[in-house]
This record gives structure tokens, C-alpha cells and sequence, in this order.
């Protein structure tokens, strides 16, 4: 499926090496490399070269930025913390332990703070040079932090970059911002942060919190008193494929764009859904997740304005499915589409085999995985035996009617 606009437009991604210092330890599984070798395909196959593209150097969010979205306790022990040892000696394992810290997910190391407020500073960055118009189109893929809640670390995540651009665009006269978040795992943090904005319309698509971390996000979790449908949740099968994701996706989230008619649309792509990722049980393609960019594209362009935050996320195939992964979406956002046979650059392969240790043979030959993508749409009718189905279905009753939706027919 072709998308219904490729033109090129001002586009602006965020990168400096400094993004690799968020580095937990040498076996955690959100490597730095798999920004490095994003970043690296991305500047071998030209993508970054385009006219229209512009590498921005994401500054650091100041603790005054970070507590738009943060509690200020938190954001100081989180400094506290990155003094002291990967122990946490000092301000005692009680003390991280609350704010989620010092835990196999979440070790403390040295540039803890730095490197996190790094993250967030792009993702703010972003924020700002969308809502001043100098561009239209922003990637951060370092960013998309969704499980940071206000108070406390979780998964991996200890500023919540994606929140902290939504809440500078509301800041800067946005009214409504839209969030979709495509990861395997649910956005619970951004969601959380949201919950009584009804301003903020939250869409999350994942593994069912019943399989997977963080075990949340189903049907009926709507948003928060006089926020009802600002919540929407999809808790999809362990092992649904392109097929099951993308049907759901196109079975909730265009309508609920097209009625919710946001200033913005901020979308994270998080690849850890793909079948050789190794943290979640999805079935994903990278050809799959392709469509899925093609798709954000879409609707940035005809329900927002064509304004457009995309942001990474989860990944933990750093070498195999992350850079392929992201270097797509960086040239999709650009209007420069990388063909999904396009061959990896030997460069980068020599790369990737140095950094891994793995043979070329071991390592993919191309951007794609020889996937044919396709779904079926919900207007051929659902089937009420199907889970994927019956998934959707539960989401869109709960959801559909508080925006004015027909949970059987839009
Ligand atoms: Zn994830």
C-alpha cells in the first residue's frame, strides 16, 4: 500500500554521540549500539543527506523542563543517584527502590541523569521546532521513554521524552495532541501522565499485559474522570503477526484520529515487536513495521496538520531489526522511502559484524525481511471467535461511542 502523500517536507532528526551514553551496563538489553547502528545506516543509504533533512544536536532538558512531566523529588534522587556507585551505596537501595531505581531494569550508572535528560531534551527540542513550524516532521529515535511514570523509573525508562513533548506543545497552544504508541509493550507511563487531560488522546496497541511487561492496558482503562476516551487501549494476542496488528490498527486508531482531530500527532515506534526481538512475543515484520511508518505518515498528513513527533522506543534486536527498523522511519518521515529490497551498504555491514561479533552471513542482506504485508480490513466484517478480533472489538466498544464512533460500523 502506497501512502497518500510522499512529498518531501522540512524534516529534522535528532542526533549527537552523547545519546549513547544511556548505557545501563554491558549485558543490558537496551544497547546504545542499536542507536549507533541506526544512525549509521541511516547516514550510508543517504537518507540523512536529503535536501530536505536536518541533523539537530538535542540539547540537555533542565530540571525546571523536566518537572512539566516529573515530580521534583524524583528528578533529584535520580541525580543523587547518578553520583554513587552502580550499587546505589549512599542513598540506600530503600530510597532507589521507590522511585525505581537499582533494579535489575533500571541500574544506576554514572550518566543516569545526563544521558536521560539528553533523551528528553531532544524529544523537547522536537517539540518546540514542530509547534514553531520550522519543520514538519520530527524523528528522535534515541526518544519514545513511554514506561517513565511522573514519580518513578520503570522499563528501562527514567525521563518520559515523549510526555514531556506533548506537554510543551499543550505549554506552547496546542489544544488536542494525539499519541499513538506502536511498541510491543503497553505506553503506560504516557498514559498515566494523561489520564485526567482530556486533551491528550492516548492510543497504545500491545501484547496483552496478561504475557508481557508492564501487565496493563486493556479495553476498559478509558482515561480518568472527565477524561472518558482520552485512554485507548488495545491488548492484542502473544504472537500476533502483521496481519493481527495491522488490522487492529487500521480497525481504531484512523477513527478515532479523524474524530479526535489533534494539533499533532507524536507516534512511537518501538520495533520490539518484531519475531526476533527477544523481550516480547509479537510476530512482527520489519516489512510490517514499515507499513506501520507509511501509516503514521498518513495520518499526520490527514488528520493533523502534517505535523509529526515520531519517536523510537523498545528494540532489543540492536542488531538485526533496530537500525533497519528506524532508518526506515527516519527516510518515511523525510519523503524519501528507503525500497524495502534495498541491499545493506557493505559498510555498514562490516559495521554491524564488528560491533556484534556475528559473520555477514549471520547479519540481514537487505532493509526488508521478504514479508508480504497485508490485513484485512474491518469494513469485511470481524468474526467474533477471532481473539485479535475479539480485542478490537472490546476496545472499540469501550471507546468508540465517547467519541462519537459506531463501535459495529465506523
Ligand atoms: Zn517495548
Amino acid at each position: 500500500m502506497q501512502p497518500t502523500n510522499m512529498e518531501p517536507v522540512p524534516t529534522a532528526v535528532m542526533w549527537d554521540e552523547s545519546l549513547l551514553r544511556y548505557r545501563f551496563s554491558d549485558t543490558h538489553p537496551m544497547a546504545p549500539v542499536r542507536l549507533e547502528l541506526t544512525h549509521a545506516l541511516a547516514g550510508h543509504l543517504g537518507v540523512l543527506d536529503a535536501p530536505t533533512v536536518t541533523v539537530l544536536t538535542p540539547p540537555m532538558a533542565t530540571d525546571e523542563q523536566l518537572s512539566a512531566v516529573h515530580d521534583a523529588d524524583y528528578i533529584q534522587r535520580v541525580r543523587e543517584a547518578s553520583q554513587l556507585d552502580a550499587d546505589g551505596e549512599g542513598l540506600g537501595a530503600e530510597r532507589l527502590e521507590e522511585i525505581g531505581l537499582g533494579t535489575d531494569d533500571c541500574p544506576v550508572f554514572s550518566d543516569l541523569h545526563s544521558s536521560s535528560a539528553r533523551i528528553a531534551g531532544g524529544s523537547l527540542a522536537a517539540a518546540e521546532a514542530l509547534w514553531s513550524g520550522d519543520y514538519q516532521h520530527v524523528v528522535n529515535f534515541a526518544g519514545g521513554m513511554h514506561h517513565a511514570h511522573r514519580e518513578k523509573a520503570s522499563g528501562f525508562c527514567i525521563y518520559n521524552d515523549a510526555a514531556l513533548a506533548i506537554q510543551r506543545m499543550l505549554d506552547l497552544g496546542a489544544e488536542r495532541v494525539a499519541y499513538v504508541d506502536l511498541d510491543a509493550h503497553h505506553g503506560d507511563g504516557v498514559e498515566s501522565i494523561f489520564w485526567d487531560d482530556p486533551r491528550v488522546l492516548t492510543v497504545s496497541l500491545h501484547e496483552t499485559g496478561v504475557a508481557l511487561f508492564p501487565g496493563t492496558g486493556f479495553a476498559n482503562d478509558i482515561g480518568g474522570t472527565g477524561a472518558e476516551g482520552s485512554a485507548v487501549n488495545v491488548a492484542l494476542p502473544a504472537g500476533s503477526n502483521d496481519a493481527a496488528y495491522l488490522r487492529a490498527v487500521h480497525a481504531v486508531v484512523p477513527q478515532l484520529l479523524r474524530a479526535f482531530s489533534p494539533d499533532v500527532l507524536v507516534t512511537q515506534h518501538g520495533c520490539d515487536g518484531h519475531g526476533r526481538d527477544p523481550l516480547a512475543d509479537l510476530q512482527l515484520s520489519v516489512d510490517g513495521q514499515r507499513q506501520l511508518m507509511l501509516d503514521a505518515r498518513d495520518w499526520a498528513y490527514d488528520y493533523a496538520g502534517d505535523r509529526w513527533l515520531a519517536l523510537g522506543g523498545g528494540g532489543y534486536s540492536p542488531f538485526d531489526v533496530v537500525p533497519r527498523a528506524w532508518t526506515h522511519l527516519i527516510a518515511i518521515a523525510a519523503g524519501h522511502p528507503v525500497a524495502r529490497a534495498e541491499p545493506l551498504p557493505d559498510a555498514w555491514l562490516a559495521l554491524a559484524s564488528q560491533r556484534s561479533g556475528m559473520d555477514l552471513d549471520e547479519l540481514p542482506e537487505t532493509m526488508h525481511d521478504a514479508v508480504d504485508v497485508w490485513w484485512r480490513s474491518w469494513e469485511v466484517g470481524f468474526d467474533p471467535a477471532d481473539p485479535t478480533d475479539q480485542s478490537v472489538m472490546a476496545t472499540r466498544k469501550a471507546v468508540f461511542p465517547l467519541h462519537g464512533l459506531d463501535p459495529w460500523f465506523d
